[in-house]
């Protein structure tokens, strides 16, 4: 029996991964989280959590990561902060390498590493990233006080960054590329209720421009009539969506067309002994509910495939 006999590796500290966590170290499993942020993931950028069981009147983001962390370090668990950058997969040892050249290895490997914001691709994304563009409301909504602000995006996020942005800004452009919102139902109530959002539907974003220094306005086109509109804005929150945090897998699992990691329902990926959850594998619901669930079932699956080595 080797040393990394009963240990577990796990890629990322969100909801997926501290729920993996807190299961592996309650089963005697010595458990290390590796983390390039702070534990949280993407409920750091969310303000408040309103669809998570036990927390009636909702919970800050923060706040449900630091319950989660804290759970996971009560029963003995350790988190490294280490910025994954290559996973080595033999038949009884895993290993993930950071970046600055630390190692660490154990039987199992459990990937909960996340989903990342996506870019619109297009001119003065990247140049006005940090200078009136942003992809997090919840970090920068304060700097646009009383200005006009233009939020794009017509899902879940674009909305709830949309709703959050009104307590700052004068103006919200909603801007969408279809007539109609993906956005639940609910959202989209909740949207009417803020007379400062004004929606921009049927709208492609072409061009963010500014004078260099901080941005001034963004160019759209109108899809119906195919002209070309201009709105004046102090900032331009970009919110279209994710892609997962897959570099370091390098292929070495399967995963589908969009790089999301292919699981089955014991969350088992491709590779003996390397299991996936939460918001980097493909599945129908991307909510901090699923990606607990999902961990916790990871955690159960590696601990009877490090029993059965
Ligand atoms: P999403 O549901 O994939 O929505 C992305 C939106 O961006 C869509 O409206 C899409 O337009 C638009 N879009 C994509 N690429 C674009 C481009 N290049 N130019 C312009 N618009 C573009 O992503 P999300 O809102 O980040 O949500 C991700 C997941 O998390 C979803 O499953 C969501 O339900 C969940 N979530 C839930 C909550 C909650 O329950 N409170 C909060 C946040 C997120 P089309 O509609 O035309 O494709």
């Amino acid at each position: 029996m080797n040393t990394e006999h009963k240990k577990a590796i796990i890629v990322g500290a969100g909801p997926a991964g501290m729920a993996a966590g807190v299961y592996s170290v309650r089963a005697g499993i010595k458990t290390v989280v590796i983390e390039k942020f702070f534990a949280g993931g993407s409920m750091l950028l969310t303000e408040k959590i309103d669809n998570y069981p036990g927390f009636p009147d909702g919970v800050s983001g923060y706040d449900l990561a630091e319950k989660m962390k804290n759970q996971y370090l009560r029963f003995g668990g350790e988190i490294l902060q280490g910025d994954v950058e290559e996973v080595v997969f033999e038949a009884d040892c895993k290993t993930a390498r950071m970046k600055d050249g630390r190692e660490e290895k154990a039987g199992a490997l459990i990937i909960a590493s996340g989903s990342a914001r996506k870019k619109l691709g297009i001119e003065g994304e990247d140049e006005y990233t940090g200078k009136g563009v942003s992809f997090c409301a919840v970090c920068d909504g304060a700097f646009f006080k009383g200005k006009k602000i233009a939020v794009i995006g017509g899902g879940d996020s674009a909305l709830e960054e949309a709703i959050y942005l009104t307590r700052y800004a004068d103006i919200c452009y909603l801007i969408h590329r279809r007539d109609e919102f993906r956005a639940s139902a609910c959202l989209q109530e909740e949207l009417r209720k803020h007379a400062s959002v004004r929606t921009v539907l049927s709208a492609v974003p072409e061009k963010i421009e500014g004078d260099g220094k901080i941005v001034k306005r963004i160019i759209l086109k109108q899809k119906t009539t195919g002209e070309m509109l201009m709105l004046e804005v102090d900032g331009v929150f970009i919110s279209i969506g994710q892609k997962p945090n897959v570099e370091f897998i390098q292929g070495k699992v399967e995963q589908n067309p969009a790089g999301y990691i292919v699981t089955d329902y014991k969350m088992e990926t491709s590779e003996k002994g390397v299991f996936a959850c939460g918001d980097v594998i493909k599945k129908t619901l991307y909510q901090v509910v699923t990606a607990c669930g999902e961990g916790a079932t990871a955690a159960a699956s590696a601990e009877k495939f490090l029993s059965a080595v």
